[in-house]
């Protein structure tokens, strides 16, 4: 499976996907760089994907189902909000791309009908998780979202997280003032830095990563409630006072 990075509006990510002879756009904010990565490639795509409804990842859906006739695949929760929809999808129902078998994973919190996309060791989470962040939460309380993570946090370390966003140095930055002791942060800011400054995505990172360096997954650490006055809460209240701290931050 092939998967190109594709820079779109200011800090967005759309992703192509090719494997067999078939071709999926995950979360086009606009057709242009997309379009453009597309010719470069030589790539038709054959589906649209999308992770929620939000513009910043469902734009370009039209634009691109009238100029390649992709079929538009996304959370049939949300089907009356995602432009153009053809195919809604649920952990029930689940997908197939390429003769394979897509996991679908409903993970609400940012939206009501936020989903993921796991695909061979590849898990497209929109703004549910992001490197080192997670979604603000629009459609949901903080039980929801920690619910939702919980249920990432179950694929196996080796899982590539692809989200919607180039989020990663701000959170990180975030993330340090909670966790300044964790060395693995410490070691995956330098790398965000350098990657950074090169113009180079940081992603994809991989759940194992997330697990050691992402404070939206540890609220068990002793250093993060330490730094929250929590010491005796449990996970789920952590979890909702670090995400009310980075919304304020
Ligand atoms: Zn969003
Ligand atoms: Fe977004």
């Amino acid at each position: 499976m092939k998967i190109e990075i594709v820079p779109c509006l200011t800090d967005n990510y759309a992703y192509l996907v090719n494997a067999g002879g078939q071709c999926a756009v995950i979360d086009p904010s606009e057709a242009g760089p997309v379009n453009a990565a597309l010719d470069r490639l030589g790539w038709e795509p054959d589906f649209i994907l999308n992770t929620h409804h939000h513009v910043d990842h469902v734009g370009g859906n039209l634009d691109l189902k009238q100029e390649y006739g992709a079929v538009i695949v996304g959370p049939g929760k949300d089907a009356a909000r995602i432009p153009g929809l053809d195919v809604g999808v649920d952990e029930k129902s689940g997908w197939e791309f390429a003769g394979e078998k897509v996991r679908v994973l409903e993970v609400p919190g940012h939206t009501r009908g936020a989903i993921t996309f796991v695909m061979g060791g590849n898990a497209f989470t929109g703004d549910t998780l992001f490197s080192m962040g997670c979604g603000r939460l629009f459609e949901g309380d903080a039980p929801t979202m920690w619910a939702s993570l919980s249920k990432l946090m179950a694929l196996p370390d080796a899982t590539r997280i692809y989200c919607g966003h180039e989020y990663t140095q701000s959170n990180g930055r975030f993330a340090l003032t909670l966790e300044p002791g964790n060395t693995a942060l410490g070691a995956r800011m330098s790398e965000v830095k350098n990657a950074r400054a090169e113009g180079w995505p940081t992603l994809p990172s991989t759940m194992g990563q997330e697990k050691k360096t992402n404070p939206f997954l540890r609220p068990d650490s002793w250093e993060i409630r330490k730094s929250l006055g929590m010491t005796e809460a449990k996970d789920v209240d952590v979890f909702g006072e670090i995400r009310r701290r980075k919304d304020e931050f």
